[in-house]
């Protein structure tokens, strides 16, 4: 545990140091939860978006992009539920002045009995050695199943408890528990409450004349409302997608992990419109394409795994998690939630307007089934940053900083370097950044010692470094360092755009899923 606090902290302050996230208003000691993109970061962010946008879009003709508004007409979120039943359970500890999330505080707790079956398994691969095998181990042992047992027993009553609104029941849970506040050991807890997480606001000049609307929670009903004039004006046939990347607004309660649970956040949404009957075919195959997205980015099998839902959302009939091995454990990365036709039928009753599917093949009108795909930015921004970011011990037995980033997402392809700021190096590294820029980001850095800058770079996460020295002048060749293996190769000058471009293509990455 230790260790991964460790870790975080060190993602924390690295973000910082090498121009990644900042503290929203920081000169005002910042606003909680709320975090701004720096110099590199945005870039990142954008490089995420994209790679997303292209296998989402670009790839596949039946899906589409839209860019809806934030603000939408009110009742959207009436017909949605967010107004009746967009709440968390939170419980305040009379002591400390807490407040927590009670499904948290009970789900942390099962996470701790699960660090007890890990603690067993790593107990017994150790004995056993070579003949071990897990799968075996997790089914047979007495110790471990008696564990897993409770965790089920636990997570299955709370599910239900909150399906049928029993918050009296969550308390108790939380007291038979003995669960106490993280912070200062206190069981002393109040009753559990629903609290809305919607952010409202006014529109309008006066107060008589303003209407209360609300800041988007989710990114989801700006394609719902434009189910019909997308699928009109696009001429699409079901099946077909609406995606969309965009900000979305919870008042958290509990936001106390960095850039993963913030209040103003970017999702990256895809609702694909079925016919009913078949959700769930492609709510399997949509489980599996999006696993593929984030294998591709080559950050470790072992470090997903889903998490398929109990307790499901007022819309939805199957619902599971991509779970991402975050340095505080696994955690939601992405949901994949089969929405059935509940958010298109509420619209066409709150709106008294028909959004319905001519099919041509069936000759008849229906309401489409919807599967939905749904990933936090900022969420997918933490996995990919806090996963890059390593110490090595060297041969020469010095620590190197370096940020693994996956190459196709590095806010900088490469940096240019010349030796020396001086004899002619600089004009000619200038010259190969006029010509490498209208292909890639590239960086330009002459200060101090090449080693120093190169240390700097592996940190920033630049996969490629390009050295021009003396023998540059007379062969037209450069040294290109590779940031992860720190291999020099000399390469003539024309070649770099090919060397880059074979490692830092979409293509090249995409293609792997
Ligand atoms: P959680 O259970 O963590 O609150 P959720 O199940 O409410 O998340 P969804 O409504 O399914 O989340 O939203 C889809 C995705 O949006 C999530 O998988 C997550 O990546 C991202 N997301 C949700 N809330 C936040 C937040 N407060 N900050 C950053 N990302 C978020």
């Amino acid at each position: 545990m230790a260790k991964q606090e460790d870790q975080f902290k060190k993602v924390l302050s690295h973000a910082k140091e090498y121009g990644y996230v900042f503290q929203s208003s920081e000169i005002y000691d910042g606003l909680s939860a709320v975090y701004d993109y720096a110099q590199n970061g945005v870039e990142l962010k954008k490089n995420i978006r994209e790679y997303w946008w292209k296998a989402m879009v670009q790839m596949h003709e039946n899906i589409v992009g839209i860019d809806a508004a934030i603000l939408m007409h009110p009742t959207t979120w009436k017909a949605s539920g967010h107004v009746d039943a967009f709440n968390d359970p939170l419980i305040d500890n009379k002591d400390s002045k807490k407040r927590y999330r009670a499904d948290v505080l009970i789900e942390e707790y099962c996470a701790k009995i699960e660090g007890k079956i890990n603690k067993e398994v790593a107990k017994a691969a150790k004995r056993f050695g070579e003949a071990f095998n897990k799968d075996e181990f997790l089914a047979t042992n007495n110790r471990v199943l008696g564990y897993q047992e409770k965790i089920n027993t636990i997570l299955a009553r709370m599910g239900k408890s909150l399906e049928n609104e029993d918050l009296a029941d969550i308390k108790t849970l939380i007291e038979e528990l003995e669960i106490a506040d993280p912070l200062t050991g206190s069981k002393n807890w109040t009753e559990v409450k629903q609290f809305n997480l919607m952010f409202g606001t006014q529109i309008g000049a006066s107060a008589e004349n303003s209407t209360q609307v609300y800041l988007r929670p989710e990114t989801a009903q700006g394609i719902f409302v434009n189910f019909l004039n997308v699928q009109k004006t696009g001429r699409m046939k079901i099946p077909f997608g609406i995606a969309q990347t965009g900000k979305a607004f919870r008042n958290e309660i509990v936001a106390r992990q960095f850039i993963f649970r913030m209040r103003e956040f970017e999702q990256m949404e895809m609702q694909f419109f079925v016919k009913p009957g078949t959700q769930k075919e492609w709510y399997e195959k949509w489980k599996q394409t999006r696993l593929k997205w984030h294998l591709s980015l080559g950050m470790g099998k072992e470090n997903y795994r889903f998490h398929d839902h109990d307790k499901l959302a007022h819309y939805a009939d199957a619902a599971a998690d991509i779970e991402f091995n975050f340095p505080f454990g696994f955690k939601e990365l992405e949901g994949i939630h089969s929405r059935t036709d509940f958010d298109l039928k509420a619209h066409e009753e709150y709106s008294g307007k028909k959004l319905q599917y001519f099919d041509h093949e069936e000759n008849k009108s229906y309401v489409p089934y919807v599967v939905e795909t749904s990933i936090g930015l900022d969420r997918m921004f933490l996995a990919v940053f806090s996963n890059s970011l390593q110490e090595e011990i060297l041969d020469n037995g010095t620590t190197r900083t370096v940020l693994k980033l996956p190459a196709v997402l590095a806010p900088y392809k490469v940096a240019v370097l010349p030796l020396v700021k001086k004899d002619g190096l600089p004009e000619v590294a200038r010259k190969i950044v006029d010509d490498l820029k209208w292909d890639f980001n590239v960086f330009y850095d002459e200060k101090d010692a090449v080693g120093k800058r190169y240390r700097r770079q592996d940190a920033a996460g630049t996969p490629f470094c390009i050295t021009v020295d003396h023998d540059s002048l007379e062969d037209n060749s450069i040294t290109i360092r590779h940031r992860d293996t720190m291999e020099q190769k000399r390469v003539k000058i024309s070649e770099l755009k090919e060397i880059i471009k074979a490692e830092v293509d979409v293509k090249t990455w995409l293609q792997k899923m």
